[in-house]
């Protein structure tokens, strides 16, 4: 016991893996073989190396960045580090958790991996204590008693998603809003010293008075001055299935000039702009101390899969009727919705943009951003774009 309590206590404190106990994987009732998962922060993982043993292989590694592909019973997954979703035969599911790179290679979350294999391949999966049940829909069903499937192996978000969504259908819907920064992280800071993660919650709390009095159910990612990590603001808009995900910024230039309001989402850059305002809001990574990701340039290949594609068409137009609504009614200049790399939109299984209100480091703009009264305008402007995505868009 006390053994198991110092490996616990070690693993939280280093993030690293502890051996847990072997979980044997049966297919339409035979067994295919046992596993060895891993647990970390109390989920279970289990190494690529691990999958191929039972799924048969081959296996590519790509020649740089971790990524690797490998086939199970004739289906390609590919996995690449830090990101939460495999791309299996050509879709990318949501695997609940990132992907980690350990000293054994890739660590792949257990449960949400099996999940999304089963849904890939139309199968049925059951989760027990010290089996997987794999079987093909044909499979007669009748002598497995359903309440079983309760019996979950980890604690990783059970319940995922993939394109035919049913989250709040006939509602108007859940939407979490982040406001930028906090806590340790003050966001950029303007020319008078006003911090961007001072203005982000007020504006961020306003939009959530105002959302929630036209019948949206709002979670804010924080409602103090508290530092969360970028990965943990879209966990939790992924694990509470939201419909929708609005991360408030201010932007900020070396330059005084730039002024103005802009939607973003998640794509490649396009433009040293919207590189930029990426970097910018990706800084936050500095002061996590992640050791995976410790380096800007790493985001360049998590970009490359695209994972946030099924939501990029809804999450441009989100991002350019919002950035409207504001220009419109905060009488700020509409620079032009840009897809860039913000980390904090490339977990969200769901439409989601990043908005940078106005240019803190522009004094004018500093001055108009501290204004209660210009903070409600922009609150109610971006409420104004929720609304009429909702409506035109997202109904
Ligand atoms: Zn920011």
């Amino acid at each position: 016991m006390r053994k198991i309590l110092i490996i616990t206590i070690v693993s939280i404190l280093t993030g690293a893996f502890a051996q847990s106990d072997s979980i044997v994987v049966l297919r339409d009732n035979e067994s295919v073989g046992i596993l060895f998962p891993m647990v970390s922060d109390g989920y279970l993982y289990i190494s690529t190396d691990q999958l191929v043993t039972i799924g048969g292989g081959p296996r590519y590694f790509a020649n740089e960045k971790f990524k690797e592909s490998i086939r199970m019973w004739g289906t390609r997954i590919v996995f690449s580090p830090e990101n939460p979703f495999a791309v299996i035969d050509g879709t990318p599911y949501n695997l609940g958790l990132p992907v980690r790179l350990s000293k054994n290679g890739l660590m792949v979350p257990f449960t949400g991996f099996f999940e999304a294999f089963a849904l890939a391949a139309h199968n049925k999966i059951i989760f027990h204590t010290d089996t997987v049940k794999l079987s093909s829909i044909e499979q007669n069903f009748s002598e497995i008693p359903e309440t079983t499937e309760t019996e979950s192996v980890s604690q990783t978000p059970t319940k995922r998603e993939n394109k035919n969504s049913t989250r709040n259908e006939g509602k108007k819907g859940l939407i979490v809003i982040d406001p930028g920064h906090g806590g340790k992280d003050p966001g950029a800071i303007g020319p008078s010293g006003i911090r961007e993660k001072d203005i982000t919650l007020v504006i961020a709390k306003d939009l959530k008075n105002e959302l929630e009095n036209r019948g949206y159910k709002i979670i804010l990612t924080r409602d103090s001055d508290i530092f969360i990590s970028l990965a943990d603001r879209s966990k939790l808009a992924n694990k509470l299935k939201a419909d929708l995900f609005v991360s408030i910024h201010c932007n900020a230039s070396k330059k005084k000039e730039p002024h103005g309001t802009q939607g973003f989402y998640l794509s490649p850059a396009k433009t040293d702009e919207a590189r930029a305002a990426a970097a910018l809001e990706n800084k936050s990574l500095l002061i996590e101390n992640d050791p995976i990701i410790d380096n800007l340039s790493e985001l360049q290949y998590i970009m490359a899969d695209m994972v946030q594609s099924t939501y990029q068409r809804e999450s441009s137009i989100l991002s350019y009727i919002i950035e409207q609504n504001i220009s419109k009614e905060a009488n700020l200049e509409a620079r032009g919705p840009q897809g860039a790399g913000f980390y904090v939109l490339y977990g969200n299984y769901m439409p989601a943009v990043l908005i940078e209100t106005a240019f803190i480091s522009n004094k004018k703009e500093e001055k108009f951003l501290t204004l209660p009264n210009n903070q409600k305008k922009i609150a109610n402007a971006i409420a104004d774009g929720i609304d009429q995505f909702w409506e035109n868009i997202k109904k």
